[in-house]
C-alpha cells in the first residue's frame, strides 16, 4: 500500500551524496517486481521492467532519493560543530530542530546571538552534548551530515507530514509504479535519483546511461493555498499537478498533453503548475544527449524544505492512476 510505502521511505537517513540506504530500502521493496537493478557511480539506483512489445518504447521516470541537510564544516574547543547548508536549507526556519547524524548520533541545531546581522548558516551550530572538540571527534567529524531527524505523521485523514516529504512520496509513488505494472507494452526504467538538491547531478548521469525515449520527472512542488500564500495556483488535494514550466524546464508538449491525457483518461483530478523558481529531475532528461521529449508529475507540497512538509496522499493515489494509464497510452 502507498501510505506503507511512504512511511518505510520517510524512516530512512539520505542526505545528498548519502542516499546508499534509501536505495536499499527501495531494493528491498521492488526487487520482486522488476527484472533489473543497479547502482550506478552516482549513486543512482536504475531499474527496469522489460516491455513485452520489441516496438515499445523507453519510459523513463525520476524520482530522487536524497534530502536536504547540513555538512559538518569544524568542531571548535568547545565541542560545538559549525555547518554549511548541503541544498536549499533556510537558516531561519533551521534554528531550535532535533538533527541526527548517519551513526545515530543525535544533535540539537541552534543559532547564537545575532548582533544585528541578517540570519546566516555561519550563525548556525550543533550541539551535541559534547565538551570538548577530542569528545565531539569521538562521535562526529568535518565532512559527516546530519538531517532533520527522521519523522513523520498524520493530518487530519487525508495528509501527512515529514522532514522527507520532497521527494520520498515520489520515490514511493514510483515504486507502488513498478509493483503495480503488469506486463506492459513499453518498457519502463525507474531511476531513484541521487543530489536533486545539490542541482540535479545523479538525473544527469543516469539519463544520458538510460537513453530513453522520453521521460517524466516526479518531484514535490510548491502550494498557494495557506495564509496570504496565493501562488503557485497549486491547492492541496486537488490533484497532481502536470508542469508547464519551472526555472529548469519548459515541459515538451507532447509529454505534457499525454500526462494531461492520462489524467483524463483515468478520471483522475489534475492541477496545471506554472512555477516560477525551482528545477526537478525532468530537466536532466530532456536536456540529455541530443535532447529527449521530457514533462513532470509534481505532487503538491506544503512548507518544502522545512522540517514539516506536507502533502495529500489523495493526490498521490491519483498520481500513480495517472502514470499507470499513461504507461499504457505511450
Ligand atoms: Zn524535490
Amino acid at each position: 500500500m502507498l501510505r506503507d510505502t511512504l512511511k518505510k521511505l520517510l524512516s530512512v537517513y539520505g542526505p545528498s551524496g548519502n542516499e546508499h540506504a534509501v536505495a536499499e530500502t527501495v531494493k528491498s521493496l521492488i526487487a520482486a517486481h522488476v527484472d533489473n537493478m543497479r547502482v550506478d557511480a552516482m549513486g543512482n539506483l536504475i531499474v527496469e521492467k522489460y516491455g513485452a512489445d520489441e516496438n515499445g518504447k523507453r519510459i523513463l521516470f525520476s524520482a530522487h532519493m536524497d534530502h536536504i541537510g547540513f555538512i559538518v564544516t569544524d568542531i571548535d574547543e568547545n565541542g560545538f560543530l559549525r555547518v554549511h547548508n548541503v541544498g536549499g536549507v533556510s537558516p531561519r526556519i533551521s534554528s531550535a530542530r532535533h538533527v541526527v547524524f548517519e551513526n545515530g548520533t543525535e544533535g540539537v541545531l541552534y543559532c547564537q546571538p545575532l548582533k544585528g546581522e541578517e540570519m546566516a548558516m555561519k550563525h548556525l551550530f550543533i550541539d551535541i552534548g559534547a565538551e570538548s572538540r577530542q569528545e565531539a571527534e569521538q562521535y562526529v567529524l568535518p565532512g559527516d551530515m546530519a538531517v532533520y531527524a527522521p519523522d513523520y505523521f498524520e493530518l487530519g485523514d487525508h495528509r501527512m507530514a515529514s522532514p522527507a516529504m520532497d521527494d520520498r512520496c515520489c520515490c514511493a509513488l514510483l515504486c507502488e509504479l513498478m509493483m503495480y505494472l503488469d506486463e506492459p507494452k513499453n518498457t519502463v526504467i525507474g531511476v531513484f535519483s541521487s543530489q536533486e538538491e545539490v542541482g540535479i547531478r545523479g538525473a544527469k548521469t543516469a539519463a544520458y546511461s538510460v537513453n530513453p525515449d522520453m521521460g517524466v520527472g516526479l518531484d514535490v512542488t510548491a502550494w498557494g493555498d495557506t495564509p496570504e500564500v496565493k501562488l503557485p495556483a497549486i491547492q492541496l488535494g486537488k490533484g497532481a499537478a502536470v508542469k508547464f514550466m519551472d526555472r529548469s524546464m519548459i515541459a515538451t508538449p507532447a509529454v505534457r498533453d499525454a500526462l494531461l491525457q492520462a489524467a483524463a483518461d483515468a478520471g483522475v483530478p489534475v492541477q496545471r503548475e506554472v512555477l516560477p523558481f525551482g528545477g526537478q529531475d525532468g530537466s536532466a532528461i530532456q536536456h540529455t544527449r541530443s535532447g529527449v521529449p521530457a514533462g513532470c508529475l509534481s505532487i503538491p507540497c506544503r512548507y518544502v524544505h522545512s522540517p514539516a512538509e506536507v502533502i495529500d496522499l489523495r493526490d498521490l493515489e491519483g498520481a500513480l492512476r495517472i502514470l499507470l494509464k499513461f504507461v499504457e497510452n505511450v
